[in-house]
């Protein structure tokens, strides 16, 4: 096992790390910028290390700068959380070549997954389910044109280096194809560095259900079955939840065995997560595998009972998963919450600054992720994501019932969150009943 892990991150998820690091007997190294020179978390770390300014880019964006701390750290190994290089093949090859083991997979495997198209292709391959459309990236407008005539409108054309809901375009009809191409990949380009595009059939009515995944180095995976994270404004999750309402198992299980396939297939190392998309007649079609640890990963944690970021550093270190698939058994219903500084009364404009009350929930069934404390001041340079409200019970509707009770203690001021979303949300009937689709927030706001 190692000695000693750097974690590339911060906020509450550097946080997470440390305390899965602290637990398993391993000094954690914490970086910061900055912007974060005064988080209560650091304290927490047996070492913190400042590697810059407060823009990203020159921080936990800044391979060279991450490296050089974890060469003066003397660490073992490299724990990326999510967002910022979680899923950029060249930090885990710039570790690989530093003789740093990256708590993650490998450049090929993050490749052969983390690309659209690739991933497409790959899933296809294992008998996963994917969306109708086109193969490879798109090289010409007659060729779209074609694709999209078979498969039918509305189409979506997305960036195959895509990430965070960008660079997205719904056609429907052959016009507005014709002239979103060259603009949709003039965007990923700009954005992502590769211009290349593919259209797929594009879905007016779903749910987000996705299957969280392990894998190791000795062949092996297993999956710690769904997430449903339909609840979403802009392409971000609000409230996660597993298992997911009202979904036929049997039918989820097969998807789960041919993504555990996959998973196997590609010599996946980690935790990744499979995310679809859900039609009204319940087929599953495949989004992307994020090749990380997921933000909405404690949901999986609290009714399957596995420690997924334990297992993250354990399978790093070369440990074989200590689970088999028949071990992994759901207990109960178990939500998440995503509390962000933001005004929804006001757009969801921002409020960032000082936090002076911070009261929170406790009791039975109650866990909070967060890195903040009173006095805490919320940087506006990164994420508005301050906290994760997590509830388990052993019912639905105990977990919804949970969920208000805990957020009904909940106090923060003076800038303002996401709680009074939260409590309007785990009151609103629709959703009580189980299973809104991806849009039923935004329409909601409306
Ligand atoms: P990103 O990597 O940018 O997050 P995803 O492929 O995960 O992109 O898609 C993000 C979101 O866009 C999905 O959660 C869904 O709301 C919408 N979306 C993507 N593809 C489709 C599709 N084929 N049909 C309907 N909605 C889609």
């Amino acid at each position: 096992m190692f000695k000693r892990v750097l974690i590339a991150n911060r906020g509450e998820i550097a946080l997470r790390i440390m305390r899965a690091c602290r637990e398993m007997g391993i000094e954690s190294v914490c970086v910061y910028s900055t912007a974060d020179k005064d988080a209560p978390y650091l304290k927490l770390a047996d070492r913190a290390i400042c590697i810059g300014p407060g823009p990203a880019k020159e921080s936990y964006l800044n391979i060279a700068r991450l490296i050089a701390a974890a060469e003066i750290a003397d660490v073992d190994a490299i724990h990326p959380g999510y967002g910022f290089l979680s899923e950029r093949p060249d930090f885990s090859q710039a570790c690989r070549d530093c003789k740093i083991e990256f708590i993650g997979p490998s450049p090929e495997a993050m490749q052969m997954l983390g690309d659209k198209v690739d991933c497409k292709k790959t899933a296809k391959a294992n008998g996963v389910p994917v969306f109708p459309g086109s193969e490879n990236a798109i090289e010409d407008e007659e060729e779209a044109v074609k694709v999209a005539a078979k498969i039918g409108y509305p189409v979506i054309i997305k960036a195959s280096a895509g990430g965070g809901g960008r660079g997205m375009k719904v056609c429907h009809n052959e016009g507005t194809l014709r002239s979103q191409l060259r603009v949709a990949s003039q965007e990923a380009m700009a954005a992502f560095g590769n211009g290349a595009v593919f259209i797929e059939k594009y879905l007016e009515h779903a749910r987000h259900v996705e299957i969280q995944m392990l894998g190791d180095k000795h062949g092996n995976a297993i999956y710690l079955w769904e997430r449903d994270c339909s609840l979403q404004r802009r392409h971000q999750k609000v409230i996660e939840e597993a298992p997911a309402p009202n979904i036929d198992r049997k039918r989820l299980e097969k998807v789960c065995e041919s993504a555990a396939k996959m998973i196997v297939n590609a010599k996946y190392a980690g935790a990744a997560t499979c995310e679809f998309l859900l039609d009204d007649k319940g087929d599953f079609y495949m989004l992307e595998v994020n090749t990380r640890v997921q933000v909405e990963h404690p949901v999986t944690e609290m009714i399957t009972g596995v420690d997924i970021v334990k297992m993250s550093i354990l399978i790093a270190s070369g440990e074989k998963i200590p689970y088999k698939q028949k071990d992994i058994k759901i207990n109960g219903h178990a939500m998440e919450c995503r509390i962000c500084a933001e005004d929804p009364a006001h757009g969801f404009r921002p409020s960032a600054g000082k936090i002076d009350k911070w009261e929170t929930p406790g009791g039975p069934g109650v866990r909070l992720d967060s890195h903040v404390v009173p006095g805490y001041v919320v940087p506006s340079n990164y994420d508005s994501m301050i906290g994760k409200l997590i509830v388990h019970a052993d019912t639905r509707e105990q977990c919804l019932d949970r969920a208000a009770r805990a957020l009904r203690e909940f106090h923060v001021g003076p800038i303002k969150t996401t709680i009074p979303l939260h409590q309007r949300l785990v009151e609103n009937t629709d959703f009580r009943r189980g299973g809104v689709d991806i849009h039923y927030l935004e329409r909601l706001l409306k």
